[in-house]
Formats: C-alpha cells, structure tokens, sequence
C-alpha cells in the first residue's frame, strides 16, 4: 500500500467513524435513559448492554464496522443515563441498585 493510499484510506475511517459516532448519538438523544428519561446530552447517555454474554464488541471500537452490525449491536441495549447506569452497574454487583 503506498503511502497516498495508506492516506485515503486514513482519510475514509475517519469519515466513517464520525458518520457512525453522529448517528448513534442522535440515536441516544432520540431515546433518552430508560429509567430516568434523561436526554439533555448525548456524552451523558450510555449504552447498556442487557445480556453481557451477548455482547459482541464495545462501542469503541465499533464505528468501523457494517451499520447492520452497528444496529444489531443496538438493539441488544438499552440507553441508559451516566447515573442511572452506575445504579444499575452497582446493584449486578451486590450492591445497592435498582430493580433490574
Ligand atoms: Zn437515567
């Protein structure tokens, strides 16, 4: 790969990256917390992953992946609010939590 193409190709996940990053924080807005119905910001919302042994890849490092595979990602999760998902996180290890 030459050095032009090595760019192009830089050039392009980057785009594909912000494209997927826009989208599933509009996706975040549009949904809010579930349990608290928080949606004031999209870095404040987190995606919860109901069934851990189902999860495939973080968020992370998903933005290059197909947007099918992006969205079957999603639906496995729910949107939860930084606070609301600490409570939940909490309360699957022992500790104080909520009903879930
Ligand atoms: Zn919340």
């Amino acid at each position: 790969m030459t050095a032009r193409q090595k760019e192009q190709r830089n050039a392009s996940n980057k785009r594909r990256k912000q494209e997927r990053r826009a989208w599933i924080q509009g996706y975040k807005m549009a949904t809010g917390c579930a349990l608290c119905g928080f949606k004031a910001h999209p870095e404040a919302l987190q995606l919860h992953h109901l069934d851990p042994t189902q999860k495939t890849r973080t968020f992370g490092n998903s933005y290059l992946c197909s947007w099918d595979t992006l969205r079957a990602e999603l639906v496995k999760c729910q949107i939860l609010c930084a606070n609301c998902h600490a409570i939940v996180e909490a309360g699957k290890r022992g500790g104080a939590g909520l009903a879930r």
